[in-house]
C-alpha cells in the first residue's frame, strides 16, 4: 500500500479545495499534479514551442520542485502564471503525450517517498498510485463546476460568461477523457462522489470518513 490518498476527478469539480482541506485534517501533504502539467504547458508556450509536439527531452530539461500548491520551474516561483485558461487549457494539451506523462511520472511517485500524501490529478488512482490507500473520484455537474470555475478569479478570462466556461470544461473533459493514455476515468475499485450539491466540507467529511479517519 502506498502512503496515498488519490483524488481524481474532472476540471472544476473541486479537487484541489477537498484535496488541501483533507491533507491539513490529517496531517498529511498536499500534492497537486495539475500544477505540474500546467508548468509543462507554461515553460512550452515560453520558449514558443507547438504544444502539439513537446519534444521528448524538453520535460527532462525543466527543474520542477514541489511545494504544495507553489511549484519552482527553474528556481522561480510559479502560481498565479500557472492559474490561467491558457495554462489550464494548454496542459491537456500537453499531457496527452508520452514523454511527458513519462517524465513526470517519477517525480509524482517521489513525492510519496517523504511520508502520507493527498495527491489530486486525473490518473493518481489508475496510474501514479494504483496501490494507493484511499482512492476517491470526485465529480460535480458541468454546469456546477463552471459555476465553482466563475468564482475562482484568474481562472477564467475577464467577461467569461457561464456558456463559455461550460463550453471550455466539456472540451477539456472530453480530450482528458478520450486520450490514449492514462485518460480520466474513477479506478475501479474508487469510490465515486458527485459533490453537486455538497458543501466542501461535506465533501471532506464523507473522505475522511470513508478512510476511517
Ligand atoms: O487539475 P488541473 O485543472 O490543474 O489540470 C490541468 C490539466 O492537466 C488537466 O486538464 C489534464 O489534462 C492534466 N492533468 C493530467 N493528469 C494529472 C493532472 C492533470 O493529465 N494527474
Amino acid at each position: 500500500m502506498s502512503t496515498v490518498v488519490a483524488i481524481d476527478g474532472p476540471a472544476g469539480a473541486g479537487k484541489s479545495t477537498v484535496a488541501r482541506r483533507l491533507a491539513e485534517k490529517l496531517g498529511f501533504t498536499y500534492v497537486n499534479t495539475g500544477m505540474l502539467y500546467r508548468a509543462v504547458a507554461y515553460a512550452a508556450m515560453r520558449s514558443g514551442l507547438d504544444l502539439e509536439r513537446i519534444p521528448e527531452d524538453f520535460v527532462a530539461s525543466l527543474k520542477l520542485v514541489q511545494e504544495g500548491d507553489s511549484l519552482f520551474l527553474d528556481g522561480e516561483k510559479l502560481e498565479a502564471q500557472l492559474r490561467t485558461p491558457q495554462c489550464a487549457r494548454g496542459a491537456s494539451i500537453v499531457s496527452k503525450q508520452p514523454a511527458v506523462r513519462s517524465a513526470l511520472l517519477e517525480l509524482q511517485r517521489d513525492a510519496a517517498r517523504k511520508g502520507w500524501i493527498v495527491m489530486e490529478g486525473r490518473d493518481i488512482g489508475t496510474v501514479v498510485f494504483p496501490d494507493a490507500e484511499g482512492k476517491f473520484f470526485i465529480t460535480a455537474s458541468v454546469e456546477e463546476r463552471a459555476r465553482r470555475r466563475l468564482a475562482q478569479p484568474g481562472e477564467v478570462i475577464g467577461g467569461a460568461t457561464l456558456e463559455k466556461v461550460m463550453a471550455e470544461i466539456r472540451e477539456r473533459d472530453l480530450r482528458d477523457s478520450t486520450r490514449e493514455i492514462a485518460p480520466l476515468k474513477p479506478a475501479p475499485d474508487a469510490e465515486v462522489i458527485d459533490t453537486t450539491g455538497m458543501t466542501i466540507d461535506e465533501v471532506v467529511s464523507a473522505i475522511a470518513g470513508a478512510l476511517g479517519r
